[in-house]
């Protein structure tokens, strides 16, 4: 048994170094790899499979049957063999029969051996073989055999690629066929654009992994640590965007990483066993990909792709080849591929000439995304494959809105492309031309249109569209972003920043909807095995309980409310009793900032999402104690039908048109004015032409939306006549309402001439 993982792969590492040296055919070189591996962690069996003809073949062995060698073959996701290459995963089992996916081949001998160990070898980040091991006793592999096992790996790719074994391994992004294809992926930043298919970065090829002197490479890592380091720094310290806020939080993550102890000892570490400063990192980044695959926690995973974005980084400076194509000059039109693209790499690109991004990965809620979206250019996310389908060069034609991405397009597709896009842009302009405009109805009643935010440039949202205020910031975003807690300081920053940036437009914070599946990574606020996350413990719940989150971010509201006038919302009340306990909460805070003698907002008007069906029945009770009330609708129509907003497959079942949350809104909404209390819908609802227009029409008169929307619904608003509008619903919610009001108030509004864009 190994004494440590550095020391078996070292004494691996340098007997392979002369096997590769000798001027020996592949085959026998295979060969005898085979007996060095065995021989080294005491193996019964070891066996090496490559990828031959998009199969996996026996391609050398010790302990299995001879014979068996180029005969036995195993397609990609076949066997235990096929498994690990299909998902380039490791398998480590004490009983390999037991595995769901073993598969018998008896030529091989194999009958006798129980535990079986395999890695795959990879090249490109693609694997093209498996290296295996196997044992008569059913025993697991320890850490140390597995990491060795991993680190011939990836010599074996060195070795096997140079000798031309493989299939196609050294051609990536080589397009499988030059036809015009569709592409699909998931829309990430909507938008289109059209541009020539330019890699962000041609991915680096270690050309040796086993070191000749590990003093040498261990400085080589040093170096380049330090000038990435440097780097990071510098970013951190001219960070264009925003000058300061979401950017900088992301490149303080960044900065966390860079400076971390217990990363750079995992490169050293595989330098002391023997590798190349190259192969070092990516061998270390080859176990955090592993890792990250087994990570659900969608913002967990996001930091780790912050970590492999370093790494790149980290890798590039190593060997000298640091341009990633920012910095080598972007032609005119681009559309950037990536298998995934950290924030500050995006920011290095020149946002002019940058016509879209498509990620083989890349989830909604990645810093990259929140930094693309500041940039304002569109990123189809999740193109799996993108890279095989499409060459550099290639001219790709990206509608996010459409989710897909057409590659190599006839001139017919672009010309309809060009076509659409045009209508597009026109149609921006028409509604950009109303910015300054009132939302009026055609009958004189005044809308009131305002947008949902939640980070720092949102912000920007409320010039550009003219919105008459923030209807609700999501507070929880900066948490969401952040790697760490954000201290009050940094709340109160962003808070008076934003208020800075409304003026005179009044701005509703919602205070932290955190908790149940918007799980912090750096707060234990989510019970991990909570079933229904959206049912459980998050927002308001959670707020009370743990009130030291909430006593700061009361303090960090009120100081930055200094003077004015502030609006603070609570989510997800579902009793009275919660919202008299929240505002007592910020309330005592007042006391407290009251008692330092320092300065308090002008006045501070309190408000309740209305998201939980239950604090309907309780409106005589709670209006009289509110100053408004704010319907989150997506939310409420999930619990109202109970049917989760996440689940696809009732995306469709039930309409917001449906008359059962049109008469339950529009109870809530007579209850408000009786009571005199303003009322406003927040949720995604609002932000559909023929929804908003139906909510104007049972009498909810202020909507807050995304920016995007407000443009079409003001169009709408303009050319309504209310009353009108009021009168046919009030007959199509009588006393036989259809299924939904989709169709008839579609055919109303298209009679009438409403504007539905
Ligand atoms: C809602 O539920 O409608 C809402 C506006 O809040 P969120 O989407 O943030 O849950
Ligand atoms: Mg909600």
């Amino acid at each position: 048994m190994p004494l440590s993982a550095a020391a078996s792969a070292r004494e691996i590492l340098t007997r392979l170094h002369d096997c590769m040296a000798a001027r020996t055919p592949a085959q026998a070189k295979l060969n005898q790899v085979v007996q060095i591996i065995g021989e080294a962690i005491a193996s019964e069996v070891c066996s090496i499979y490559l990828l031959r003809e998009g199969v996996l073949e026996l391609f050398a062995t010790r302990g299995l049957a001879q014979e068996a060698v180029h005969v036995t073959k195993l397609a990609m996701g076949e066997g235990l063999v096929g498994t690990i290459a299909q998902n380039t995963e490791i398998l480590n089992l004490d009983e390999a029969a037991s595995h769901p996916a073993f598969a018998y081949r008896p030529e091989t001998g194999e009958e006798r051996f129980h535990s079986f160990a395999g890695v795959p070898i990879i090249r490109r980040e693609r694997a093209v073989g498996v290296l295996a091991v196997q044992h008569a006793d059913p025993r697991p592999y320890a850490d140390v055999e597995i990491e060795a096992l991993q680190t011939v790996a990836m010599v074996l790719s060195e070795l096997i690629a140079n000798a031309g074994l493989i299939d196609g391994g050294d051609a990536p992004g080589r397009p499988q066929s030059t036809a015009p294809m569709r592409i699909m992926g998931q829309k990430l930043v909507d938008g289109m654009g059209s541009g020539y298919a330019v890699y962000h970065q041609p991915r680096i090829v270690i050309e040796h992994t086993v070191a000749e002197d590990t003093e040498a490479e261990r400085a080589r890592v040093y170096s380049a640590f330090d000038r990435m380091r440097e780097q990071i720094d510098r970013m951190a310290a001219q960070a264009e965007f925003g000058g300061g806020g979401e950017h900088d939080e992301v490149l303080q993550t960044y900065r966390m990483f860079a400076y971390d102890e217990g990363w750079s000892r995992r490169i050293n570490e595989a330098i002391d066993s023997g590798l190349t400063a190259e192969a070092a990192i990516e061998r270390v980044q080859q176990r955090t990909r592993q890792r990250m695959r087994q990570i659900d926690d969608p913002l967990l995973a996001d930091r780790m792709h912050d970590l492999e974005d370093l790494a790149n980084r980290l890798l590039r400076t190593v060997s000298g080849q640091m341009g990633t194509a920012a910095q080598s000059g972007l032609r005119q039109d681009t559309i950037l591929i990536a298998r995934n693209l950290g924030p500050a790499e995006l920011l290095e690109y020149d946002r002019r000439r940058l016509k879209g991004v498509i990620l083989e990965e890349g989830s909604l809620t990645a810093h990259v995304i929140i930094v693309a979206r500041a940039m304002g250019v569109p990123v189809l996310g999740r193109a799996r494959d993108i890279r095989r389908q499409v060459a550099e060069g290639d001219l790709l034609l990206l509608d996010v809105g459409e989710a897909n991405v057409f590659a190599r397009p006839t001139p017919a597709m672009e010309e309809a492309f060009e076509g659409k896009l045009q209508l597009r842009q026109k149609r921006k302009a028409a509604f950009a031309a109303l910015k300054d405009v009132p939302p009026v109805t055609s009958d004189g009643h005044r809308v009131t249109l305002m947008v949902n935010a939640g980070l720092r440039d949102d912000v920007h949202a409320l010039d550009i569209t003219g919105a008459d205020g923030i209807g609700l910031f999501r507070t929880e975003f900066q948490f969401l972003v952040s790697a760490t807690l954000p201290q009050r300081e940094r709340q109160q920053r962003l808070y008076r920043d934003v208020l800075d940036a409304a003026g005179q437009r009044p701005v509703v914070f919602r205070t932290v909807d955190i908790g149940g599946d918007k799980a912090l990574p750096y707060l234990n606020t989510s019970a991990e095995d909570e079933e229904n996350p959206a049912m459980g413990w998050r927002a308001l719940r959670v707020a009370l309980e743990r009130d030291g989150l909430m006593k700061a971010q009361a303090r960090a509201l009120l100081e930055a409310g200094a003077g004015r006038t502030l609006n603070v919302m609570f989510p997800m009340v579902s009793e009275p009793w919660e919202f008299d306990e929240a505002k007592a909460l910020f309330e005592a805070q007042r006391s407290w900032i009251q008692a330092r003698g320092r300065r308090l907002p002008a006045a501070v008007r309190y408000g309740a999402m209305l998201e939980v069906p239950a604090l309907a029945e309780q409106l005589d009770v709670l209006l009289p104690r509110i100053d408004f009330l704010s319907i989150g609708t997506n939310d409420l129509t999930q619990f109202l039908f109970a049917a989760d907003r996440a689940n696809p497959k009732l995306a469709e079942r039930y309409d917001w048109l449906s008359p059962s949350i049109l008469r339950f809104l529009r109870r809530v909404a007579d209850a408000c004015h009786a009571a005199g209390v303003p009322i406003a819908v927040c949720g995604e609802m609002g932000g559909r032409p023929l929804e908003a227009m139906a909510l104007i029409g049972i009498g909810i008169d202020r909507l807050s939306i995304t920016p995007a929307a407000v443009g079409p619904i003001k169009a709408m608003v303009r050319s309504l006549d209310r009353d009108a509008l009021r009168a046919r619903m009030a007959e199509l919610l009588g006393d036989a309402p259809p299924r939904t009001l989709r169709a008839d108030l579609s055919a109303w509004a298209a009679g009438a001439g409403v504007e539905l864009a």
